[in-house]
């Protein structure tokens, strides 16, 4: 089976979840299927390529296992980019906007080395405003991006255009 095929098997859809109007893009059944999740995890290591990252960066809070998963199956370390307030030492921030209000996210001021490669990972790609903000941060904070996965991506909310000229890997593209 292709992996497309596969993600597509294991992602539920949640109609009006958490606001009405949103449809949820539940991965749980992939993260709760050893062979799936496995499958996914190596494919985004394939197309990556196990050598073009030193770290894993994963995006709060799915992200982190897809960050944690690809990291160990590499023999990387895995750094979380969190929200606020949510780390105890020294933070880099970014904020960027929301349908209504702000977000806010960081990472520890010391979590990469100078120039170290850094694969950012989350499960779904939506309007790309989270994900443009953690590349920055990454790079505010001494990392260099190496490339950016993620399970499913949601074209028609044109995530992949906000982060261009960054190239966009997703498994699924919906
Ligand atoms: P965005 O900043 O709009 O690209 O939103 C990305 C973040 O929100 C990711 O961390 C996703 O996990 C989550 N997210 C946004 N929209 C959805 C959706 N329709 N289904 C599942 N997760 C979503």
């Amino acid at each position: 089976m292709e992996i497309s095929e596969l993600v597509a098997s294991k992602v539920l859809d949640v109609p009006d979840f958490p606001k009405p109007g949103v449809l949820f893009k539940d991965l749980m059944p992939l993260f709760a299927d050893g062979t799936a999740f496995a499958a996914a995890v190596d494919a985004i290591i394939a197309e990556q390529g196990a050598g073009s990252f030193d770290v894993v960066a994963g995006i709060e809070a799915r992200g982190f296992v897809v960050a944690a998963a690809v990291a160990y199956a590499t023999g990387k370390g895995v750094v979380p980019i969190r929200k606020a307030g949510k780390l105890p030492r020294k933070t880099v921030t970014a904020s960027y906007a929301l349908e209504y209000g702000e977000a806010v996210i960081e990472v520890h001021a010391d979590a990469f080395m100078a120039g170290e490669r850094v694969l950012v990972v989350d499960d779904v790609l939506a309007t790309g405003g989270t994900a443009a903000a953690t590349l920055d941060l990454v790079e505010r904070a001494g990392g260099r991006v190496s490339g950016f996965s993620v399970l499913l991506e949601l074209a028609f909310l044109a995530g992949r255009e906000k982060l261009a000229p960054r190239p966009v890997h997703a498994l699924l593209t919906v």
